[in-house]
């Protein structure tokens, strides 16, 4: 059993294989928590063949606090007949800390029958193809790096469909104020034609790009790869902003992204990453979960680091004006429209409650949930009507 209250993916991802040779398709680094991740949605190299984390999320086990402040346990299910049903669907992309204290997930992909664990949920790849493309910084024009990202993000605007048979692979851009840009792909190694997608891949990408790439790919076991975990190099202050890509990103904004990240002014270090998303994400209707973001081809975080608090005020300034100017057409902020579809709840910008940086005149709460909002406010006022679980952006609850 695995104990929720204080488990990591990688932790997830090693029980679950090793026991049943299944996993729930859930984010890149294994030492992110389990409790935040999956109630907020969780997403990663999986997704695009199995959809998002709580896509197999059958139930939870929360403690809740009523009004006179007594605290008792909930079994809340996907079930149509469970009285708490609503708990369960507010634990689809809701977010953490909002209705309760979550201690067990149960996990169940829909459809699934039977009692045999290794019969209900998703079994991955047992072997991948692990590459890393890097592209020198040094000779890499302001031209050569706008073919990048828009041969990038093209590539994903036309394989982001559910069914694409490009599902097995999952590309991610990073872009970053280091020596190389890289491209990191995780390539199904039991694709028949795995290795000639995975290069077809690369040549789309890098085509024009006028720097040659090093790449170099392992053959990986699935598991291996799933709990790696890298040494830290990234320094401890950080302050990160997300959004959802319907569409590719313009040139001029690709062109913002080329000027922050080459900003001699900036001491820390900045990621603009660009995951490949979409695939059997999409194949989930907008109400189903509580995610409703469900025809987007790239999850966009930035995430900018310093090592001093002493730097806090200037570089988290610093990070707010970069992306304040990449989405200058839109107040600010990824609105939800035709180009973008929000926010990330995983990815929580206080920024987006700030007039000043959320110039959009969107509400925080539409960008993060949409439509999923007012039934979140109704289950918050239930289960939590002292508000007792809440944060900086946290569900208001529903008045009255
Ligand atoms: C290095 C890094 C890589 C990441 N990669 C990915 C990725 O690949 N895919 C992706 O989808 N996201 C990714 N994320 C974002 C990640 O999903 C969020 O940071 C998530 O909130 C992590 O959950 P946590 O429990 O570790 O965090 P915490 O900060 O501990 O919790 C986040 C929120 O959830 C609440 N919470 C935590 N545990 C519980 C619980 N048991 N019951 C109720 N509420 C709880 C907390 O109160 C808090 O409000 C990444 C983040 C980092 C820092």
């Amino acid at each position: 059993m695995l104990d929720i209250t204080d488990a990591t993916l990688g932790q997830m991802y090693e029980q679950l294989y090793l026991g049943w040779k299944v996993t729930v398709p859930a984010g890149v680094c294994p030492p992110v928590g389990v409790g935040g991740h999956i109630a907020g949605g969780g997403y990663g190299p999986l997704s695009r063949k199995f959809g998002l984390s709580v896509d197999h999320l059958y139930g939870v086990e929360i403690v809740v606090v009523d009004r006179s402040g007594q605290a008792r346990t909930i079994v809340a299910t996907a079930r149509p007949n469970d009285p708490h049903r609503d708990l369960w669907w507010a634990h689809t992309g809701g977010g953490g800390g909002n209705f309760g204290f979550v201690t067990k997930y149960l996990f169940r992909t829909p459809g699934a029958t039977g009692d045999d664990p290794g019969k209900l949920l998703p079994t991955p790849p047992p072997t991948l193809f692990m590459t890393w493309v890097s592209y020198p910084w040094d000779g890499l024009t302001q031209e050569g790096f706008l073919r990048l990202v828009k041969n990038h993000n093209a590539w994903h605007a036309a394989h982001s469909a559910p069914g694409d048979p490009y599902e097995g692979l999952h590309g991610a851009l990073h872009l970053n104020t280091e020596k190389f840009i890289y491209l990191e792909i995780r390539t199904d190694a039991t694709m028949p034609d795995a290795r000639k997608m995975l290069d077809d891949y690369i040549a789309a990408v890098s085509a024009g790009v006028g720097v040659t790439p090093q790449i170099s790919t392992t053959d990986d076991l699935w598991l291996a790869n799933a709990t790696l975990e890298f040494p830290q190099t990234i320094p401890p202050r950080t302050k990160s902003k997300g959004s959802y890509l319907r569409k590719p990103l313009a040139d001029r904004q690709i062109v913002e992204l080329y000027r922050g990240l080459r900003d001699p002014a900036y001491k820390g270090q900045c990621l603009v990453y660009f995951a490949g998303y979409g695939g059997q994400v999409n194949a989930v209707g907008p109400n189903a979960t509580a995610v409703p973001q469900r025809d987007s081809i790239l999850k966009l975080w930035f995430s900018a680091s310093w090592p001093n608090a002493a730097d806090d005020e200037e570089s988290v300034d610093w990070v707010r004006r970069f992306y304040q100017r990449v989405f200058a057409d839109t107040g600010g902020m990824p609105v939800p429209g035709d180009r973008y579809d929000g926010c990330y709840i995983n990815y929580p910008d206080i920024d987006s409650k700030d007039p000043a940086w959320n110039r959009s005149g969107v509400p925080w709460s539409t960008l993060y949930y949409k439509q999923s909002y007012p039934r979140l406010q109704r289950i918050k006022a239930k289960y939590d009507p002292n508000n007792t679980f809440r944060h900086a952006l946290s569900i208001e609850p529903a008045a009255g």
